[in-house]
């Protein structure tokens, strides 16, 4: 963060001061002998402070079965501490209440802040925390570096508030953007740290946004304020269906809250604002109906879920096609050879005597002079048309690929050599009575020559042995005058000789 910038903002002199009631009551409890009496004493001084004291700790928030009628009866009541925040936390407010200077939005600054409040105490009661005061005014106060921003930076603050709409979400990350890491957490806690306030006060401010690195043993407090402020964006923000979900969720990974007890305490924080809205007397404007707030909430929230889904379905479309490219012939839609290995290993693991598994592997006869004597485009047209055939004719489960230029296969799972022998005689018959037209109308009459090997349990210790044989089967009936099928015969009685490809008639049974 840049120290200079910071400086210049807390030395500013357009800064909010500490009145004097506030800064008198923390030197007061930072004595080393706390004098409650004296403090009672200095509360009890300021009518105006002690009597918004006193409203608050009877009002239904605090649940007292007895009303408190003076500050000493409070202390006892409540604890030191607390009352020392809630004197700390009504002496300030009302310096803070008109700053951050003209152009501010003061109205949606303070009912953020009050809903943080409440939604911040209302979580530590929840969880039962000692520091409810604490959670409070964290809550409370939580913003102040915006008010000072506002007020010593008017050339560039503005600017990011108008940029992040009222999505106070995205503010810390566009503060620090634009502001040399700074933003208004650490602003605000340094202005707090400035004013002498203690850390259970000043540490919610600073981890308010963020609670990475907030210190374990005051993890619960930080927490209760940073839920306390997207609770506020439920409240305060117009597409707040996020807002909610990260409530409901937050609530449940934090505290143990389930979702219906969220939704409870959701509108149990609605009536208290309303209730402290007289109490602090801020221009929070009107407080929505929280049913309208939920009903608006859980309609942006369908609409989010449903976008998301329609985006799943999109990219998981996208990665379907991607896919498919990556495994596909782009000429014959047929397999590339890529997938012809993939396949191959994959169904080679799952081979055994009992479901052995065929190839049939073929060359386009003479396909060379498609292409010189009709073009290459030709040429293709025959490619297709190859495939096209081929694709008819495999059975279910078998993969046809386009080994390359004008060789392809058929991978037949579960199909023993003989019936793979008889298969690559039909789809031999089949192209040769499947003629193709060249691109000027002309009748081609297309050939192959084919060849098949099997692992049946035995002979092939790897995949590729039983396509290098197919290969060779090829080459043999390439060899016979083409137009043919060999089958490649492993010998597996006499492991000496080299086998040969053979006409499906002459094959070993
Ligand atoms: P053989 O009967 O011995 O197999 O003779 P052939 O002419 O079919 O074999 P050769 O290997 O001599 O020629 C194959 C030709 O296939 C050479 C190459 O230019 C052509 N080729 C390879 N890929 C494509 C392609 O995608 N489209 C076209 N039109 N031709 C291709
Ligand atoms: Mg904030
Ligand atoms: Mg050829």
């Amino acid at each position: 963060m840049n120290q200079q910038l910071l400086d210049r903002v807390l030395k500013s002199p357009r800064l909010p001061s500490l009145p004097a009631i506030a800064i008198e009551v923390i030197d007061l409890v930072q004595q080393k002998d706390v004098n409650i009496k004296q403090i009672a004493h200095t509360i009890s001084h300021d009518p105006a402070l002690s009597s918004k004291i006193l409203k608050t700790v009877n009002s239904s928030f605090y649940g007292q079965a007895h009303s408190i009628a003076t500050i000493s009866h409070a202390l006892v009541v409540l604890g030191l501490n607390s009352v020392k925040t809630l004197a700390l936390g009504f002496s300030l407010v009302p310096n803070l209440r008109d700053s951050g200077g003209a152009g501010f939005d003061h109205v949606g600054f303070w009912r953020r802040s009050l809903y943080s409040a409440v939604a911040a105490k209302t979580m530590a009661k929840q969880i039962g925390l000692v520091q409810q005061e604490e959670a409070f005014f964290g809550g409370l106060l939580q913003d102040l570096g915006m008010l000072a921003m506002y007020q010593t930076l008017p050339d560039d603050y503005p600017a990011i508030l108008a940029q992040i709409k009222d999505q106070h979400r995205n503010l810390w990350q566009a503060e620090r953007a634009k502001l040399d890491g700074m933003d208004h957490a650490m602003v605000g806690a340094a202005l707090a740290e400035s004013w002498n306030l203690p850390p259970l006060l000043v540490k919610p401010v600073l981890h308010h946004e963020d609670i990475t690195g907030a210190p374990e043993e005051l993890l619960p407090l930080i927490r209760c304020v940073a839920l306390g402020a997207r609770l506020a964006d439920v409240f305060v923000i117009e597409s707040n269906g996020g807002a909610l979900e990260t409530y409901y969720n937050l609530s449940q990974e934090w505290f143990n809250i389930p979702r219906e007890q969220a939704e409870g305490l959701f509108r149990a924080i609605h009536a208290t604002t309303v209730e402290m809205k007289r109490l602090f007397d801020l221009p929070t404007g009107d407080l929505e109906n929280p049913d309208e707030i939920l009903s608006r909430a859980n309609e942006t929230l369908q609409n989010i879920s449903l976008q998301q889904s329609i985006q799943t379905t999109q990219l998981q479309q996208e990665n379907q096609e991607l896919a498919q490219k990556a495994t596909t012939d782009s000429l014959t839609g047929a397999s590339n050879r890529g997938r012809f290995n993939e396949f191959i290993a994959e169904q080679f693991e799952k081979a055994s005597q009992l479901e052995p598994l065929s190839i049939l592997f073929m060359d386009v006869d003479h396909f060379k002079k498609f292409n010189d004597t009709y073009g290459h485009q030709t040429g293709d047209r025959v490619l297709v048309e190859v495939a096209s055939v081929l694709k008819g004719a495999a059975p279910k489960g078998a993969l046809v690929a386009r080994y390359g230029g004008e060789e392809f296969s058929v991978i037949v799972p579960r199909m023993t050599r003989v019936d793979a022998a008889a298969l690559a005689e039909k789809i031999r018959g089949l192209i040769q009575s499947n003629p193709v037209s060249s691109e000027d109308g002309q009748t081609l009459h297309v050939t192959m020559s084919i060849g098949v090997a099997a692992y049946e349990g035995a002979f092939f210790a790897r995949p590729e042995q039983v396509v290098k044989a197919a290969d060779q089967a090829v080459y043999a009936a390439k060899k016979s005058g083409r137009n043919c099928v060999r089958v490649f015969a492993p010998r597996v009685a006499n492991p000496g000789a080299t086998p040969t490809p053979q006409p499906p008639q002459q094959r070993v049974a």
